[in-house]
């Protein structure tokens, strides 16, 4: 298990190396009519289909979309549960849990995106004048952050550059990683990972701080436009618990906005990256080993179901969190986060942010992704959890010498 955290030839064959392999070579195994959903769990698509032609407009008006028909499923299974079936639960959970993914893509997505400035360059690179670029992108910012009720884009652009500066990530001077030492989860403040988290996770008063924050952002910060807008987001949150009948609201916005959002939010900075260095990256190497590429998905037992039941069983638990986590948490461009970070420092810089996943796979068949990187790629949330736990205890180690 320590060879995964150290220095090694890349094109040495190894465990993690092979995880991206495993997930096309399970594809092939498929019958062709599932590829497709295959490579929507996954987030890695097939060789034909990696660049996908859309626009960010376009996009984000469908994840808008998606967000509505995912609350209002939500609110079905809120209202069949207050007609007295528990039946309901079922769509309430689903719903909810699709309307936070697609909320949490709204801002590591889209918003995200618009910060670092490649939904103007898209437009600019199609011929569209500087000045309407810049509006669609300004658009993107402040109507994603609003109906999020999140961090207003012009604090989020400042913040967020510094998570990308070599020197800075990982460490206590990258916000993420800041934000991780204020809830306690850092190697010197926090003996078990998994405590930690759950005690965030369930603490009401966590819950309160943040959506504190998000008021502050939302009201007394940025232009007045952009505040005129949180204000009518929090009065449609607020408001609406007044119109529909409270098993609705609870499922529908309470759940997506409130608690689903905040504890989606902790466990997407706690798996983003390796977390916890002192000293600055000093060269690609090591921003590489600050990376990862997180992959909802478990290899498929190589046997067939009739000779190995239990086997495939245990695989389709597994595939149960991996498939809610990629819900929830690993929209498309979380999934090859590490290549977000690497592509511009390795000269492969690209716009159409929505195929991160196909620009990282691009990279990895040029064979150009840095040394070691194909060692982080890990598989989804919950394996990123276990390596940032023992790379906590690692690091506790360090610092008691
Ligand atoms: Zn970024
Ligand atoms: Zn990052």
């Amino acid at each position: 298990m320590k060879l995964r955290h150290s220095h090694h030839n890349s094109r040495q064959p190894n465990r993690d190396q092979s995880l991206v392999d495993q997930v096309f070579a399970d594809r092939a195994r498929l019958p062709v009519f599932l590829r497709p959903a295959h490579a929507l769990i996954t987030g890695l698509p097939s060789r034909s289909k990696r660049h996908k032609q859309t626009t960010p407009l376009r996009l984000f008006a469908m994840d808008t979309a998606w967000l509505a028909a995912f609350s209002t499923l939500a609110g079905t299974g809120g209202a069949i549960i207050s007609a007295g079936s528990l039946w309901g639960l079922l769509p309430a959970f689903v719903g909810s849990l699709g309307a936070v993914g697609r909320l949490r893509r709204l801002v590591v997505g889209h918003v995200h995106e618009a910060t670092h400035g490649v939904v103007t360059k898209f437009y600019r690179e199609r011929g569209v004048s500087k000045p309407a670029a810049r509006r669609i992108s300004e658009f993107i910012l402040d109507i994603g952050t609003a109906l999020t009720f999140t961090l207003n884009g012009q604090d989020y652009r400042r913040e967020h550059a510094r998570h990308h500066r070599p020197p800075m990530l990982g460490t206590l001077r990258d916000p993420d990683g800041a934000a991780l030492y204020q809830w306690g989860v850092w190697p010197s403040k926090s003996q078990n990972l998994y405590h930690s988290l759950a005690a965030i996770a369930f603490n009401p008063l966590w819950h309160l701080g943040f959506f504190y924050d998000r008021i502050k952002t939302n009201l007394l910060k940025g232009k007045a436009y952009r505040r005129a807008l949180g204000a009518t987001a929090l009065a449609a949150l607020i408001g609406s618990a007044f119109i529909l009948p409270f098993s609705v609201w609870l499922f529908a916005i309470f759940i997506p906005w409130g608690p689903g959002y905040q504890i989606a939010s902790l466990l997407q900075v706690a798996t983003e990256h390796p977390y916890g260095f002192d000293g600055p990256a000093e060269n690609l190497e090591q921003l590489a080993a600050r990376t990862w590429e997180r992959i909802p998905y478990q290899p498929m037992p190589s046997g067939t179901f009739v000779n190995e039941p239990a086997a495939w069983l245990r695989w389709a638990g597994e595939m149960t969190l991996k498939v809610s986590e990629r819900l929830t948490i690993l929209d498309d461009t979380m999934i090859a986060h590490g290549w977000h970070h690497l592509a511009w420092p390795v000269g492969r810089p690209f716009n159409d942010w929505w195929n991160t996943a196909g620009q990282y796979l691009d990279a990895r068949d040029a064979g150009i992704l840095p040394a070691d990187s194909e060692c982080r790629v890990v598989a989804g949330v919950s394996d990123a959890l276990s390596r940032q736990k023992k790379h906590f205890a690692a690091r506790r180690q360090q610092l008691r010498r």
